[in-house]
């Protein structure tokens, strides 16, 4: 087996975020054999971002290279409007690309096979197959960051619908609310993002943090302007999962992002908020992811090996994200 070529492979996985990118060389267990951070130039333009895209690869390739293993493939997942079927970056807000061929690109500079995904829907995959929604076959991932997403699984099956599907974020929660940055008013986005919970502590004490990790501990000592905002954003959570439970039926739901390191005290309040607004449906389990930052690069290196003949071999959950 050891002297076989095809089991020395490696794949690459990439997930390119706002402020910064997380690279990996990811064996055939997608197990992290060598990472790579660095920011992402989103200030100097998508031409910029392309560049720092195709050297971090170029970067990883040497890595594998100096351990004398082959690339079978590399995943990159970006944020934004994600076209699967084209390998197009539609759309992103963050990083300002529209209509980008991006794995032709990168494959043109790189010389590697690229296959090119969502980061929210990769986060998702490498949860179903890796974290904490192993074996289960109707799933919601949930990541609460800067932006809120969300990636769905049904019946086994991840829902893309041409790049379009789990955009939990714009789920309008207050009517009379706040504007958003997609155009709309009072989208989840506003009032439980990281950014949102943040800012709207700083508006309301007059005092300034330095993110949601503060608001969340203020909201443990018992500050009580911390306590509104975090309510605020639990309750709007709430009601955007309620949405989505009705909709989707799913079993379990996983919470990730910055903002779900704050643990039980973000899942008590939006379980029982659920739990409020649910009455027939089925009620899902609400946990918090098990991958932490690294489910996004994970998932890039598990489309990276499911793209070409490569299964992964923890391919064991049958929950047909793993492969087809
Ligand atoms: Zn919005």
């Amino acid at each position: 087996m050891a002297d076989n070529p095809h089991t020395r492979e490696c794949v690459l996985g990439l997930d390119v975020g706002g402020t910064g990118m997380k690279g990996a060389l990811l064996d055939r267990g997608v197990r992290p054999l060598e990472t790579v951070r660095r920011p992402t130039p989103r200030a100097d333009g998508a031409p910029a971002v392309v560049d720092a895209i195709a050297d971090t690869l170029v970067t990883l390739t040497r890595k594998a290279a100096e351990r004398g293993l082959p690339v079978h493939r590399a995943g990159v997942v970006v944020p934004g409007i994600v076209d699967d079927d084209r390998q197009t970056a539609v759309w992103s807000a963050n990083i300002g690309w529209r209509d980008l061929p991006l794995a032709a690109l990168l494959e043109e500079r790189t010389g590697l096979r690229v296959t090119l995904g969502h980061d929210v829907r990769a986060g998702g995959v490498a949860e179903c197959a890796l974290g904490a929604a192993r074996g289960v076959q109707n799933a919601l991932f949930v990541a609460i960051g800067t932006g809120i997403a969300a990636a769905l699984v049904c019946d086994g099956k991840p829902i893309r619908s041409g790049g379009y599907a789990g955009e939990l974020g714009h789920v309008v929660v207050e009517s009379e609310g706040r504007p958003c940055a997609c155009g709309s008013t009072g989208c989840l986005e506003t009032v439980a993002s990281a950014t949102a919970v943040a800012a709207a502590y700083t508006v309301r004490s007059g005092r300034t943090v330095t993110g949601a990790a503060d608001v969340a501990a203020l909201t443990a000592q018992g500050d009580a302007v911390a306590q509104a905002v975090w309510e605020r954003a639990a309750r709007g959570l709430a009601d955007a999962l309620a949405t989505a439970t009705a909709l989707l039926a799913p079993e379990l739901i996983v919470l990730g992002g910055g903002l779900a390191e704050a643990g039980r005290l973000l899942l008590d309040p939006v379980r029982a908020g659920l739990d409020e607004r649910l009455s027939f449906q089925r009620r899902p389990l609400l946990v918090r992811a098990e991958l932490g930052d690294q489910a996004g690069c994970l998932g890039a290196g598990l489309i990276a090996w499911q793209a070409g003949s490569g299964r992964p071999s923890h391919d064991r959950q049958g929950t047909g994200v793993s492969g087809p």
